[in-house]
């Protein structure tokens, strides 16, 4: 699954903050300088307290643990809160280019700015509070009165892969989508809210201070990220019309012929990953060959042999072998006698080289993925540890989730050879299934990513009103995705409160540049390693020059604009999703086969 590292799971709020001017004398270049160097100070204090709080909290939930990393963590955004707003007295003031830069960082590192107004800025902390916890306890219930009967987003998620019942589907999804309608009304209210606030810290609404974050103007992030988008929606039609096809072979005519895909078909709550109808729409004699579920299995893989192994493909590249607290302190499986977070993530405490992983581990294909995916995140965080504070991130938040993605696009069939895992790697013509399946997460996603800040930066701009809530939605989830629901969705329902990206404000266009980052990132550093067959097959392993590379980019953190961080890497300052059509190509070709005659689009 997709996870967050520590760094990017703060949502930083501004209270109400009291203190006005300095004073009477003008700020200087020297009082900026020395302000930066208090906030990095402090910022690295409070960091490690909330991360070691959060930690705790997280692998061991009991009441007092949550309560002592809420604490932590409150200090920690309020805090940085106050920063943010002190740092506007410097606006007018000359300062060394990287100071400017650090000042700016700190100012659009808000995800949620609070008005000054005490009593809003309450009313927003509660409703962003409320909001968070509805999606969270959100279950719907098959029998009112039968608390056996309710079905969590866990419960919901495991229908969704496993079953193929199309009414069962159906009536899980209609009952999942009952959890949001009580969100709507506290929803526009944050909407307002929120907006204020952003405002007084010199931003039109909420939605163009998320956009301001991307070394670029809002204006022209969004043309960026439409041109991504039209490099590769040819593709993703392709792969659409050949998905309704087989669908409509299953499902018969609730599959339309040349409509929307149903949303409640696809093997996902959000129709965002399709992998899990991959048996569905599996090719007839291009199944890829092995299986590393049965290979991990069969070899009683233990949990950390699967870390080493993926500590093993960063060290090849030359990166320095995790620290021996990475090994003590990481949780890589279930605890039996405790309730922990399960969900995978990257962890540094101390923003230094006390990494670690969470993680239930289990032998399979998907987490070994997720290995090298978690572990890109801390080759990452420790890459960039001797930069100041503020700039102890990636380049753009789109970067850090594609690191490790990056890498795990190098686990093909030769790498497994190369290790011993598997003895012979198929050939070249069992590609499709593999490719098939791989798009059938990254292709499927793309529109996915791409709509829901479509959504949200039109509902903060005040384009989409409250009343149109769920038709734009709806309207964006047709454009993009070429998805619909099977029955109306009226204004009485909040369908885009049923993800949590939306109740939990957190921005999400920065999986969608991932998304396409990642793949231009693998077809660069494979043309440093010399790598000569067809994108899909190259590795990287071992690749000393590849390592170098990657080190350079990753050690800069954020403290230069991410064109630069990129040019490292592809040579070009812009992003292109033309490496997503590289990688893809004999997939494309065969699709173009496969959907000859049939309808294309909706
Ligand atoms: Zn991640």
């Amino acid at each position: 699954m997709r996870s967050i590292n520590f760094a990017l799971a703060l949502f930083l709020l501004v209270s109400g903050c009291t203190r006005g001017s300095s004073g009477n004398t003008t700020p200087t270049a020297a009082d900026a300088k020395k302000f930066m160097d208090d906030v990095n100070d402090a910022e690295f204090k409070l960091a490690l307290e909330a991360g070691q709080a959060v930690w705790v909290s997280e692998t061991y939930i009991t009441d007092d643990t949550s309560a002592l990393s809420a604490r932590a963590n409150q200090r920690l955004i309020d805090q940085t809160a106050r920063f943010a707003k002190e740092a506007v007295r410097f606006d007018g003031v000359n300062v060394a280019p990287d100071i400017r830069r650090e000042l700016n960082l700190l100012k659009v590192s808000l995800v949620m700015a609070a008005p000054s107004n005490p009593a809003e800025a309450e009313e927003l902390t509660k409703i962003a509070a409320n909001l968070d916890a509805t999606y969270g306890k959100g279950k719907w219930c098959e029998a009112p009165n039968k608390p056996e009967s309710c079905l969590d987003i866990d419960k919901v998620t495991d229908i969704m892969r496993d079953s193929q019942d199309e009414k069962r589907l159906r009536q899980v999804w209609e009952g999942w989508h009952t959890i949001s309608p009580p969100m709507r009304k506290d929803y526009s209210r944050f909407v307002e809210l929120s907006n204020k606030g952003a405002k007084e810290l010199g931003f039109a609404d909420s939605g163009v201070m998320w956009r301001s974050k991307y070394d670029m103007s809002p204006e022209d992030f969004s043309k960026e990220v439409d041109r991504l988008w039209t490099q590769v929606r040819p593709l993703y039609l392709k792969l659409h019309a050949y998905v309704r096809m087989k669908l409509r072979e299953k499902y018969g005519d609730v599959v339309p012929a040349n409509g929307p895909l149903p949303a409640h078909l696809l093997g996902n709550i959000w129709a965002q990953d399709w992998t899990n109808i991959y048996p569905i729409v599996k090719p007839a004699n291009a199944d890829k060959g092995y299986d590393l579920t049965s290979i991990l299995k069969s070899r009683k893989t233990s949990a950390v042999d699967m870390v080493k192994t993926g500590e093993r493909f960063y060290t090849s590249l030359g990166f320095a072998p995790l620290p021996q607290s990475f090994w003590q302190r990481s949780m890589l499986v279930r605890p039996r006698d405790r309730d922990v977070v399960c969900h995978a993530s990257a962890w540094d405490i101390d923003n230094v080289e006390d990494l670690r992983v969470k993680m239930c581990i289990q032998p399979t294909d998907e987490d070994f993925n997720t290995i090298h995916h978690e572990l890109g995140h801390n080759f990452y965080q420790r890459a960039y540890k001797d930069q100041p504070m503020i700039f102890r991130d990636s380049a753009n938040d789109g970067f850090h989730e594609a690191i490790g993605d990056t890498i795990a696009l190098s686990v093909t069939p030769e790498y497994l050879v190369k290790i011993g895992l598997l003895d012979k790697a198929p050939d070249a013509s069992r590609d499709i299934g593999l490719l098939l399946h791989k798009a059938l997460e990254k292709i499927a996603f793309l529109p996915f990513g791409l709509l829901i800040d479509q959504w949200r930066w039109k509902v903060f701009s005040g384009e989409i009103k409250p009343e149109d809530y769920n038709k734009a939605w709806w309207d964006l989830r047709l454009k993009y995705q070429g998805v619909a629901p099977v029955t109306p969705r009226g204004e009485e329902f909040f369908d885009p409160g049923a993800k949590y990206h939306v109740p939990g404000n957190v921005p999400y266009t920065r999986y969608f540049l991932a998304d396409i980052l990642q793949f231009q990132f693998h077809r660069g550093l494979s043309q440093t390693a010399g790598c000569t067959s067809i994108l899909n097959r190259c590795s990287i392993y071992q690749s000393m020059e590849a390592g170098k590379k990657l080190n350079d980019m990753l050690s800069s953190g954020l403290s230069k604009p991410w064109p630069e961080a990129l040019e490292k890497i592809a040579g070009t300052k812009q992003m292109d999703a033309g490496a997503i059509l590289d990688y893809f190509k004999p997939l494309d070709a065969w699709l173009d086969e496969q959907i000859k005659g049939k309808p294309v689009g909706w």
